[in-house]
């Protein structure tokens, strides 16, 4: 009988520490038992040290799609050879602690219909707070990265528009999936920061 396991994987089987790799270009490949293998050529660094990342094993990644069906996936798991950290690889159709689809969380942050995600009004509610909560800091991020790699300058902090989504959209662009290319750089970039004790802490963080 499949098992399905939804936790988020921000740890390995002992309890330590992992980070995440994003992957933005795989196939799902369905086996017999209906788990899906995550299958790439894509090679990312280490996101803590730029080191090369070497496969040491799999595990499952359970998530529900925006039909509000749970899919779980194979996702590898990556140790560098310089620092040793662990790190699993997930591909872009997630966020990293996250149980839903990126693009239910994607319609839900920016504002469109919620009636077609598949999603409880409490975690709706989880979704915005945590959005509302990074959006200023995944802009911020965005704009360092873009002034690291050229695409932006110092200057431009003037022209900024005041809302933090739209200062996000200015590096990603809002086409569908924009959530999902905010994910990636900022994950292998090793500034994703986990939020899962607020994630977790139920009526408390909720107010
Ligand atoms: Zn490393």
């Amino acid at each position: 009988m499949l098992r399905y396991h939804l936790q988020p994987c921000n740890s390995d089987t002992q309890g330590r520490p992992t980070t995440m790799v994003i992957l933005s270009e795989y196939d799902l490949v369905e086996t017999p038992k209906r788990v899906f293998f995550v299958r790439s050529g894509e090679q990312n660094p280490c996101p803590v040290c730029d080191g090369l990342l070497k496969v040491i094993g799999s595990r499952r990644r359970g998530y529900m799609d925006g039909l509000g069906d749970r899919k779980v996936l194979m996702i590898r798991r990556l140790r560098c050879s310089l620092c040793k950290k662990i790190h699993h690889e997930l591909p872009d159709l997630l966020v990293p602690y996250k149980r839903h689809e990126s693009k239910s969380i994607e319609a839900v942050v920016s504002g469109e219909s919620t009636l077609t995600v598949a999603a409880d009004e409490s975690t709706i509610r989880r979704w915005k707070q945590w959005f509302s909560s990074q959006a200023d800091y995944l802009a911020g991020v965005l704009f360092s990265i873009a002034l690291r790699l050229g695409m932006t300058s110092v200057e431009d902090v003037s022209d900024l528009p005041p809302s933090p989504l739209q200062r996000i959209w200015q590096h990603v662009g809002n086409a569908h999936r924009w959530l999902a290319r905010v994910v990636r750089p900022v994950v292998n970039a090793n500034f994703w920061v986990q939020t899962r004790s607020a994630f977790l802490s139920g009526k408390n963080g909720l107010k």
